[in-house]
């Protein structure tokens, strides 16, 4: 059913694009789409950031090669670009990790990764009992006892299928993690939620306050100890994590600017983060999303089109380890947030756009709606009034500046996440070229239409809180704390 639609509106766009260059009448935004349907160098560029420079951990040299190409593209594109500092608080990268697992005649060293914000082990690793943590319920902490306390607690995980199973992990282990470090374990071994040998990185729900060494274990060999667990063998795990630790160290966003007319000094902020964790080659999450943006800044410098409101092509830094470069910008930018009517986050893959997350705020829904109205034939688009957290829309929502996270359709971005099979293959081409004349009709949109939401107050957010589970999304990635002391977010 779907696919008709898609052969139409396919053919509708070729044609389109056949008589653009004869329609001296067209408006910018048709112009725009023409362009972006032609031979653009998007492939290229993506092939640039994952194939060529790979996974790109925020603090490692390839994450500056990354930020160094950008503006490089941005600058050749005739675009005006800058690297724009910002603080990161904590370095945290791995160097190796590995892991054996022993007891009488059983030894095997399953692969293992660090999880982020881990703590490093002395060079001949940790040693604890391995014991069975079943799924981490408060049930079998309580079958437990006190077995757990100075243990390695092993902890069983469904297979991720899609976003939906990502979330409820980022949920369940923000909870497993409380009860484990109550206890007094050594540190936590989960059992991979991917495939096979699988690895993937997974941020410790508490972030750098954690003290502890924590890992995920390739499945198959996470469920061989488990199977010998619960046949009553004994076993030991020895963690040997060498990790690349260290305190606050500096690094950039990329921000890319096509300066308004009338209202220049009203701004809408478009971003996807540049960054990604370094076991794959972050094409998924979120290289395709960034090297879209930088095409649709191509674009409009190359036609020469100058919107109303000034337009912020941002990619982002630091966004795995704590959403940093877009809390950096909002501290350096604060004397404009008040001026600023759009945050727009892409990042989440390669899936067609299927809608948007406007952030519990009513009054946005149509203003999204008649952006995207050029482009209702790419729909249907699903409009989810609620706020969303693990993006960089995060800090322009503390900071109550009207915020869209756009939706976009599972497809291979569940199981690849954070995972070393997050490369170049897994995005389909075709579909991102869909999604950017989508993000452009959007940025297009909200950089000339007549309203504008205002920023809200520190109050008015709050009583976002009590009517969302937006505090429960805040817990559970470990960013409550900020927004309660009041260093993240807007001030009283
Ligand atoms: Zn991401």
């Amino acid at each position: 059913m779907n696919s008709y639609v898609g052969i139409a509106v396919t053919f509708w766009f070729l044609l389109h694009a056949s008589l653009g260059a004869a329609q001296v009448t067209e408006s910018s935004f048709d112009r725009l789409e023409t362009a972006l349907l032609a031979d653009t160098p998007l492939e290229r560029d993506l092939e640039d950031l994952t194939d060529t420079i790979g996974g790109r951990a925020t603090g490692s040299p390839a994450n500056a090669r990354a930020v160094d190409w950008a503006v490089s593209r941005f600058r050749t594109a005739g675009v005006k670009v800058q690297k724009e500092a910002f603080q990161m608080p904590n370095r945290w990268l791995e160097r190796s990790a590995r892991a054996m697992i022993r007891g009488g005649d059983v030894e095997f060293s399953p692969r293992v990764a660090a999880m982020p914000f881990s703590a490093a082990t002395p060079a001949g690793g940790v040693t604890a009992a391995l014991v069975d943590g079943g799924r981490g319920s408060e049930h079998d902490f309580a079958m437990l006892g006190t077995k757990a306390s100075g243990a390695f607690v092993l902890v069983e995980q469904d297979e991720l299928k899609d976003i939906d199973g990502l979330f409820k992990e980022y949920a369940d282990a923000a909870e497993i993690e409380s009860r484990a470090f109550a206890v007094g374990v050594a540190g936590v071994a989960y059992v991979g939620s991917r495939p096979n040998s699988l690895l993937y990185r997974h941020n410790v729900s508490v972030g750098v306050k954690n003290t502890r060494p924590m890992l995920v274990i390739e499945r198959d060999a996470g469920l061989r100890a488990v199977r010998l667990l619960r046949a009553g063998h004994g076993l030991t795990l020895t963690a040997v994590l060498d990790l690349d630790t260290g305190g606050p160290y500096e690094t950039w966003n990329v921000v890319a600017e096509i300066p308004g007319t009338t209202k220049a000094d009203e701004i809408v902020v478009i971003g996807a983060h540049l960054d990604s964790w370094d076991l794959g080659d972050g094409a998924l999450d979120n290289g395709a999303n960034a090297v879209m943006l930088i095409d649709i800044a191509r674009q409009f410098a190359r036609l020469g089109i100058r919107p109303t409101r000034t337009v912020r092509f941002v990619m982002w830094n630091g966004e795995e380890q704590g959403m940093e470069g877009s809390f950096g910008y909002v501290r350096s930018h604060a004397g404009e947030l008040d001026k600023h009517v759009m945050s727009a986050s892409l990042d989440i893959g390669c899936g067609r756009v299927q809608g948007f997350f406007t952030g519990a705020r009513p009054g946005l829904v149509p203003l999204v709606e008649r952006s995207i109205a050029p482009v209702a034939g790419l729909g249907p688009f699903k409009i989810t009034d609620a706020p969303l957290v693990g993006t960089d829309n995060f800090d322009f929502m503390l900071q109550g500046i009207a915020n869209v996270v756009f939706d976009q359709e599972s497809a291979s971005y569940g199981p690849n996440y954070h995972a070393r099979s997050d490369t170049y293959d897994k995005c389909d081409v075709r579909v991102l070229r869909q999604n950017e004349i989508v993000a452009a009709a959007f940025v297009f949109g909200f950089a000339t239409m007549p309203d504008a939401l205002p920023r809200q107050s520190r109050t008015e957010i709050e009583a976002i809180m009590k009517r969302t589970d937006l505090e429960q999304q805040m817990r559970s990635m470990g960013m409550w704390d900020g927004w309660a002391v009041g260093t993240r977010g807007r001030r009283p």
